[in-house]
């Protein structure tokens, strides 16, 4: 009878490791606006909240972060410091407000109430005078704080000495009591399976390609995957991060079911996605941008020294980024004609990413501006 024991059965499944959730929501008004027929920002908002219950459901120990990446800058809607959560959603009132969803898991509700409140705070603090010219977003900012608040996180849970005062500064961060129980859990836990899920609706990146390449980089170093839910617009970028990290790539068809998207692709964390096969794109963009006008090219010259790239060679031979006096002679006629191939604009994803993922090494090693292509 003891082989049957659930006990038994428990204790060999509970070292799973708990899932930290990164939520980067592209909260352009632009953008936004022109999806509003179909699936105007409040709609979505409410279903990015039962994806993010449905996260939490799993396991008490998993955690959230939601990040909005506005049009000039990027900021947590959850979690946020206390104080600013206790004047964002009003701060009297909390017995009523406590009263009023006393049937609902608690974790549920803090969250709710702080994304939000902190979401109205952003509206309100966007003017129509801030939104003229702004139709990008914030991608790289996001991303930062995502991959610092993943790599804070995962260093306060390594950090199992120091359980009470650990503990407290997540409090603090977590917004009060919710984060409270994962407090007491946090000596246990020796590290988390993080993600990033990056709810996208704006287009081109270009002007943040080198900040976001980081970003991307960075994730990749650290096993982050990146997932893209793309509800509108095209990134090159966007679907290079989800590639180089192992990432979801879904491009929507019927924006205006985003919730049966997020529940049926996003919704397996880094661990339960071994046994599946996740939705990627097939065919990636690899192009970059050029550092002189932030344009997307598809031929452009790489300096062999820093491996900036120039969509034409730099004036007086002096890479603008590291200054350095380059042989272009030997271009002659080049000059004309690009002499490095950097990319080609379409290609077939290969089987092994690694090699595909780092194009500016590929290019310095096949030729530089010094040297033209034979
Ligand atoms: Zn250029
Ligand atoms: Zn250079």
């Amino acid at each position: 009878m003891d082989t049957v024991d659930a006990s038994a059965h428990y204790s060999q499944s509970i070292d799973e490791k708990p899932s930290l959730l990164v939520l980067i929501l592209d909260t352009n008004p632009y953008a936004w606006s022109t999806l509003s027929p179909t699936l105007p920002l409040e709609r979505a908002l409410a279903s990015i909240l039962i994806f993010i219950n449905a996260h939490l459901a799993f396991s008490h120990a998993n955690r959230v972060a939601v990040i909005a990446s506005h049009t000039k800058s990027a900021r947590f809607l959850y979690p946020v410091p206390t104080a600013a959560a206790a004047s964002a959603t009003g701060g009297g009132g909390s017995k009523e407000e406590a009263l009023r969803d006393a049937n609902k898991y608690r974790q549920f509700r803090l969250v709710e109430d702080q994304v939000q409140a902190s979401f109205a705070q952003l509206m309100k603090e966007t003017t129509v005078d801030g939104l003229r010219d702004a139709k990008e977003t914030m991608m790289a900012g996001a991303l930062g704080l995502a991959l610092a608040f993943v790599n804070r996180l995962a260093r306060v849970d390594d950090a199992a000495g120091g359980g009470a005062k650990d503990g407290g500064g997540r409090g603090g961060g977590g917004g009060g009591g919710g984060a409270g129980a994962g407090g007491t859990a946090a000596g246990e836990v020796t590290s988390m399976n993080a993600r990033i899920l990056v709810i996208s609706v704006s287009g081109d990146l270009a002007e943040q390609y080198v900040p976001v390449m980081n970003s991307i980089f960075a994730a990749q170093r650290k096993r982050i995957p990146i997932d893209i839910c793309k509800v509108a617009g095209e990134t090159v970028f966007l679907q290079q991060a989800s590639d180089t990290t192992r990432g979801i790539f879904m491009q929507l068809e019927h924006p205006e079911s985003l919730l049966q998207y997020l529940m049926m692709c996003f919704i397996p964390d880094n661990a339960t996605r071994r046994h599946l096969i996740p939705p990627t794109q097939i065919n990636v963009d690899f192009r970059a941008a050029c550092f002189c006008h932030k344009n997307v090219v598809d031929i452009g010259f790489v300096c062999s020294i820093c491996l900036s790239i120039f969509c034409t060679p730099p004036e007086g031979a002096i890479c603008t980024t590291c200054n350095t006096k380059l042989d272009i002679s030997a271009l002659g006629n080049f000059g004309r004609k690009p002499a490095v191939v950097l990319t080609k604009k379409k290609r077939t994803k290969k089987l092994k990413p690694s090699k595909a993922t780092s194009f500016s090494n590929e290019a310095s090693a096949t030729s530089t501006p010094g040297t033209p292509a034979s």
